[in-house]
């Protein structure tokens, strides 16, 4: 296990609401962090089978070009009653035929797949968000930390915060969706705090005890 002895990185993100989140994340650990979006790096093909793939391809791209360590994060909704996906082709299935993301229509796709699989009554519709950050130093080093977190897929969406699939999931033991949770709300965590909620969070705290605690 590495630790991160520089407080410079570069979040290896060009998705503008886990930049956010990630932010949210390291700001109060006193990093400064570019985004590679910000930094204008190309976004690497994602060509992995698993979430721990791709956001290894992600982070090695960013450390690669900007010579610092650089964190990532590859992520999606896994669905019990649809076999797993959308999985790691989460993003995809917000994409639009003019290559934008519209996570309006993915929601849409998601509850259609869930009618045709019969998926009507809450227990038939477990899912769960996985978040697997990377950081990935420029000397090809990497550390991969997994956060998961139980829910079901609530229908219709509830709720304008946060992100991309979050109207839709409603994590086990709240009422509420992730999109009627602030940022603060759906982390769930602080630096010190025994857990977290969401699954960026989960991994993050596992990335903190792994590689910045003594
Ligand atoms: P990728 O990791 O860039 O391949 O994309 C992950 C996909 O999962 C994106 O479409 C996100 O919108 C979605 N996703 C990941 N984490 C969250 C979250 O915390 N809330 C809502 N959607 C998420």
């Amino acid at each position: 296990m590495r630790k991160l002895e520089t407080k410079t990185i570069v979040v290896a993100s060009h998705n503008a609401g886990k930049i956010r989140e990630i932010r949210d994340l390291i700001g109060p650990l006193g990093f400064t962090a570019k985004s590679a979006a910000e930094l204008d790096f190309v976004e690497p093909d994602e060509t992995g089978t698993t979430f721990e793939e791709n956001a290894t391809i992600k982070a090695l791209a960013s450390a690669n070009v900007s010579g610092l360590p650089a964190l990532s994060d590859d992520s999606g909704l896994v669905i019990d009653a649809l076999g797993g996906a959308p999985g790691v082709y989460t993003a995809n299935w917000a994409e639009t035929a003019d290559g934008v993301r519209d996570f309006q229509m993915a929601m849409w796709k998601v509850e259609a797949a869930l009618k045709d699989a019969g998926a009507t009554e809450t227990q038939a519709r477990t899912a769960r968000f996985v978040s697997v950050l990377c950081l990935a130093w420029p000397d090809g080093h990497t550390e991969v930390f997994r956060g998961e977190v139980e829910g079901t897929v609530a229908w219709p969406p509830r709720g304008t915060q946060g992100f991309g699939y979050d109207p839709i999931f409603q994590p086990q033991g709240y009422d509420t969706t992730f999109g009627e949770m602030s940022a603060e709300e759906k982390h769930g965590w602080k630096l010190g705090d025994p857990q977290a909620l969401s699954h960026r969070a989960r991994a993050f705290k596992l990335f903190v005890e792994t590689c910045l605690e003594a």
